[in-house]
């Protein structure tokens, strides 16, 4: 039946977790929204705009955290079920908004995204027609597919069309109500290769023209949405692996969409490379140092902290302090972004600006690589109020400026440097726990290398040891057979869950 002016729950926890970081993720750090607050979240649903208008919103409770290490059971459980008692509390719907990221990984549990669902669905009704949203780095099981009726992710990496991603699931949801269409065909094609982000930004090739096809797919008659995901390489869980679902009326065309996209992913998986040279960590800082590009940004990418990684790994910092170069304060500027050690700021915060200080940061949580670093230094700057960090100081080490965090934070904007009296431009080397530079450091950097450290998040996914994600899986098996790629239409999340495993 069309519904004119349907109603529309929004729910969903979204957070990429990193089941090799020995971190643990906790309730509050999903920064919960609950009820009408939850659609402040999103700029296309702001009042007097067509989408707002074109439905009943209602928010039942959305969280996002910053990737991070497995969450814990008990987290887990107190957000779905708060998340769950306030969808019973909205009443009947007919639609729901599942606004997530995919690489969740639980405490005891796998694919939490499928298992949240499955409440919601118990709670919702059959009925009620559920549009998923997620990040091209979230994994799609099929059971994820059969409780969604339609189900997207982002096309690019980085994400500069994450709000407009969620825009087309909350406006595909819109129209397919509005329509009274019965429900959308999905096929659903899980591509067995396993990349880390970095190999497969949209910036470059064979990715760009890989996500290129995706949108000449979504333009076909009887196509809705089509999606790739990467999937998400540090977790270790049978769904992690790249996948296709192709959603719209028409069950020959989304077939062979499905089809052709997974066929596109899978021819270039021999092409996939890192978006900048890499190296050891040495390597990069003797590139630098010889290079006249300034300022020259290296990523200490295996502790990344948004793709999942401790933040508090001491490796790449204590390399850097080591080297002669930078121990005078007169040697070339670097900044090196970032290292939590609460202590050490609350220290240099009473000491003030200005003053030396000597403190220890580092290696609460993620001591597997080197121990807790200590640093002789002058205090440089001190801020407070950062979402993230709480309280953030800088100390001058040598020629280095070292950003230390009360907890964890991840450096993204040029504001994250200048808001610490640090100008990023006029540094020699720019350091940053990060892979893929996000755009406003990409234009910034004059030259750039990804260095491939140790931490959670490592880049080298083969050293990291995986057990439970299935076999054959590309790269991890090299030379295996060409996979089935036929498309699996999944059947509709009103009927049983049909079909086998794979
Ligand atoms: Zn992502």
């Amino acid at each position: 039946m069309p519904s004119p002016r349907p109603t529309i729950a929004i729910a969903g926890l979204g957070i990429e977790s990193s089941t090799f970081s020995p971190a643990r993720t906790e309730a509050p750090a999903f920064h919960p929204q609950r009820g009408p607050e939850v659609l402040t979240r999103y700029p296309f649903l702001a009042p007097g705009t067509p989408l707002r208008e074109a439905a009943a919103w209602q928010g039942a409770l959305v969280g996002k955290a910053l990737p991070g290490g497995t969450v814990t059971a008990t987290a887990f459980t107190e957000l779905s079920d708060e998340l769950i008692a306030r969808l019973a509390e909205l009443g009947p719907l007919d639609g729901l908004w599942y606004d997530i990221h995919g690489a969740m990984t639980v405490e005891g549990m796998d694919d939490a995204e499928a298992q949240l669902l499955a409440r919601i669905r118990a709670t919702i009704g059959p009925d009620t027609l559920v549009s998923t949203s997620m990040d091209l780095h979230g994994n799609v099981s099929r059971d994820l597919v059969h409780q969604s009726d339609l189900i997207t992710c982002y096309r690019m990496a980085p994400h500069e069309d994450a709000m407009d991603t969620k825009e087309r699931a909350a406006r595909n949801l819109v129209e397919l109500l509005k329509s009274g269409a019965p429900r959308p065909v999905k096929a659903w094609i899980p591509v067995p290769v396993l990349l880390a982000g970095e190999q497969t930004s949209t910036r470059i090739e064979p990715a760009k023209s890989v996500y290129a096809a995706v949108e000449e797919v979504e333009a076909e008659a009887g196509v809705t949405d089509a999606a790739i995901w990467v999937g998400y390489a540090w977790a270790d869980e049978p769904r992690n692996r790249a996948a296709v679902v192709v959603t719209g009326p028409s069950e020959p065309q989304v077939r062979a969409g499905a089809e052709q996209l997974a066929r596109g992913f899978w021819e270039a998986r021999h092409d996939f490379e890192f978006v900048a040279p890499t190296g050891t960590l040495d390597d990069c800082l003797d590139e630098a140092l010889a290079s006249f590009a300034r300022p020259y940004f290296i990523s200490d990418t295996g502790d990344n902290p948004t793709a999942g990684g401790a933040g508090d790994v001491t490796w790449g910092l204590q390399q850097v302090l080591e080297r002669p170069e930078f121990k005078d304060e007169s040697g070339p500027t670097v900044i090196y972004a970032s290292l939590p050690g609460p202590s050490a700021v609350a220290t240099a915060e009473r000491a003030g600006i200005g003053a030396t200080v000597t403190v220890t940061a580092g290696a609460e949580v993620d001591d597997r690589h080197a121990g807790p670093l200590p640093l002789t230094g002058v205090v440089h700057s001190i801020r407070h109020g950062d979402r993230d960090a709480e309280t953030e100081v800088v100390l001058k080490v040598g020629s280095v400026y070292v950003i230390l965090t009360r907890l964890r934070k991840p450096y993204h904007h040029e504001h994250d440097f200048t808001d610490l009296e640090l100008d990023p431009r006029s540094a020699d080397l720019v350091l940053v726990k990060i892979g893929y530079l996000e755009p406003e450091l990409f234009a910034m950097a004059a030259d750039w290398k990804m260095a491939l450290t140790p931490g959670g998040v490592d880049q080298d996914l083969t050293r990291l040891g995986h057990h439970r994600i299935r076999r054959p899986l590309f790269p991890f098996d090299r030379d295996m057979p060409d996979p089935d790629l036929t498309a699996r239409v999944v059947s509709p999340s009103d009927e049983p869950l049909s079909g086998a495993d794979e």
